[in-house]
């Protein structure tokens, strides 16, 4: 998907992307993991695999250890029009959360509850079922 700086940012927060997720993009740490989440979804839909790769936690079962193979199939599904982001859910505490969201992309809707982790920053880890609230 072809973004540019002052795009709208594709989190949805109606936001130049410039004043956006790019600054997490760039290196800021994301204040709670639901601002990570959010982060990690506009990575995606502008190709930015080394923060995908970054803020994926190496314990998570998607932490690819092929980095070729990963970063290439970060980059396909950037070709993907990211149409929406709708948050569902967000719980945390000191250093575990759960968000829960719903991707529109291309013709289909992803729809996960995701498992992140704090240690020095948040990680995501993985998608995990409803009963793990
Ligand atoms: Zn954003």
């Amino acid at each position: 998907m072809k973004i540019s700086k002052n795009s709208k940012c594709p989190c949805g927060s109606g936001l130049k992307y410039k004043n956006c997720c790019l600054k997490y993009h760039k290196g800021a740490n994301p204040k709670n993991a639901l601002c990570l989440m959010k982060s990690r979804y506009s990575a995606y839909a502008v190709g930015d695999y080394k923060y995908i790769i970054k803020t994926t936690h190496k314990i998570s079962p998607y932490y690819e250890k092929n980095m070729q193979k990963w970063i290439e199939s970060i980059r396909d599904f950037s070709k993907s029009d990211f149409k929406k982001l709708e948050i569902i859910d967000f719980v945390e505490n000191e250093n575990e959360a759960f968000v829960e969201f719903r991707a529109y992309i291309d013709d289909f809707i992803m729809q996960e509850r995701s498992y992140f982790i704090k240690e020095d920053k948040w990680y995501y880890v993985k998608g995990v079922e409803n009963e793990n609230k």
